[in-house]
């Protein structure tokens, strides 16, 4: 299988050169050339599967050729052993033919380890087999920096480094990352805002000329393919368990970078029969503006009670653009060449239309975040964190079909989030699950480094082991 840029000029790489690459040069993403498909027929055969030998089924066909599938079970067994709920992926039910897609039971309570936990393993799978050394680098306002750090603390060929704004992440947040002590996990508290430790991360990518010779930069955000391509699975499993294929289901997703939902669009295009696919935002609400008004303008950062969608761009919507547009990489590169000197996109007729035939949208402020969340729990006593109440809302209010099965993905354990459920008026935090429930007696390790590129980056250089 190859893999083509949505800019149309980069050559295309293979598998394990993709997840190695991030962006490509030409400042595209990478996508398949041909994405798999399956028969109804087959998907039928699939019920009743484990979630992780349903996991090979859909991913085998996107490595194929490059990692035998006796490796690919392992490291798909590896990464789904660290969940707590034996299904990985279970179901709650929270009114009629509307379900919870519980994806938050991984070690870092949120659904990024889905595809964190993968990475991790293909990542020490790969540099193993090419004796490679790599350094993994990424900025975070909260559940990314966890989820890679759980993901690569085990792996002998990755020194991976991790900013944080200073005292700008939760507790939780930040002693889920600060107390992981392995010798190749290091956290950095940047004296700044997140942007500028994003900004930071971007400027090394660019220029990796500080890292000791024979290492580059692996990217562990959600440009990176291998991260979409673990997230279809559970659109599948969620699907089966529910009827498909020989009924059609929904899905309602809390949707930040484009990341998630992408997959399930993809999902979809692989065979997987899906009535609505709901994009639910908080105010930051680019992706609503641009589904309902073809208004894909930047509009300053609002900081929300859902901090994980609080973005300005969604990265992955170019993925999508570029299916819409035909797989035409020159119409791309223009489209986003011309936002990035400009403030606002406008989408063509016929791009537009095909968005809307795929996707419905709404949008939450925090107010109506904290109704839904007390509502559904005066209801049915269960607990959603602000990011999955945003998809619940989102599924009710975009809901065209009462007889097809909703389903919200929970991303998202509320005791990540204590502040949004105090508000929806619960007397006491979440209790944090058992196995973490030790999290503020343990040792934190960090560094508090100034806004200076230099700084850090020598930092890094002296701390990348040899
Ligand atoms: C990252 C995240 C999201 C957004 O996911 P995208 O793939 O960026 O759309 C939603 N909820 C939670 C809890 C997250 O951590």
């Amino acid at each position: 299988m190859k893999y083509i840029s949505t800019r149309g000029e980069a050559a295309p790489l293979a598998f394990e050169d993709v997840v190695l690459t991030g962006l490509a040069p030409d400042g595209g993403l990478y996508v398949p050339e041909n994405l798999p498909k399956f028969s109804q027929q087959e998907i039928a055969s699939w019920a009743g599967l484990s979630y992780q030998d349903l996991a090979f089924k859909v991913i085998a066909p996107f490595v194929a050729g490059e990692v035998p599938d006796a490796d690919l079970k392992k490291i798909i067994d590896d990464s789904y052993s660290t969940f707590r709920h034996d299904a990985i992926a279970p179901m709650v039910q929270t009114a009629h033919n509307e379900w919870v897609l519980e994806l938050f039971q991984g070690p870092t309570l949120a659904f990024k380890d889905f595809a964190l936990q993968f990475l991790g393993n293909l990542l020490d799978y790969i540099l193993k087999k090419r004796d490679q050394k790599v350094v993994v680098m990424g900025a975070t306002s909260g559940d990314t920096g966890s989820a890679a750090i759980e993901g690569c603390r085990h792996c002998d060929n990755i020194d991976i480094f991790i900013l944080h704004p200073n005292n700008r992440v939760s507790d939780v947040q930040r002693r889920q990352m600060t107390t992981v002590l392995e010798n190749n996990v290091h956290n950095i508290a940047l004296e700044g805002n997140f942007d500028d430790c994003q900004n930071m991360v971007k400027a090394s990518f660019g220029d990796q000329s500080f890292l000791p010779e024979g290492r580059q930069l692996v990217a562990v955000n959600s440009i990176n393919w291998a991260r979409i391509m673990a997230q279809i699975v559970y659109y599948f499993y969620a699907g089966l368990a529910l009827g498909a294929p020989a009924r059609p289901v929904s899905f309602s997703v809390p949707t930040g970078n484009f990341g998630d939902i992408f997959a399930g669009y993809l999902a979809r295009q692989m065979g997987l029969p899906v009535d609505q696919l709901v994009i639910a935002t908080n105010a930051n609400d680019i992706l609503h503006r641009c589904i309902s008004a073809n208004d894909h303008s930047k509009k300053e950062l609002i900081h929300s009670l859902s901090p994980s969608m609080d973005i300005m761009v969604s990265s992955n919507f170019e993925r999508l653009l570029f299916d819409l547009y035909g797989r035409d990489g020159a119409a791309i590169k223009q489209l986003m060449e011309d936002f990035k000197g400009g403030t606002a996109m406008t989408l063509s007729e016929e791009a537009l239309s095909g968005a809307r035939e795929l996707f419905s949208s709404y949008r939450l402020g925090d107010e109506e975040t904290i109704d839904v969340i007390r509502d559904v729990f005066e209801n049915t006593e269960y607990l959603l964190d602000p990011h999955t109440a945003i998809g619940v809302q989102a599924a009710r209010k975009t809901r065209r079909r009462q007889d097809i099965p909703m389903i919200c993905l929970a991303t998202a354990h509320p005791a990540k989030f204590p502040e949004a459920v105090r508000k929806a008026g619960q007397d006491e935090d979440p209790a944090l699950p058992h196995h973490m429930s030790d999290l503020f007696d343990r040792e934190e390790r960090f560094e508090v480094l100034e806004k200076d590129l230099t700084k850090v980056q020598q930092h890094i250089a002296a701390n990348v082991r040899a």
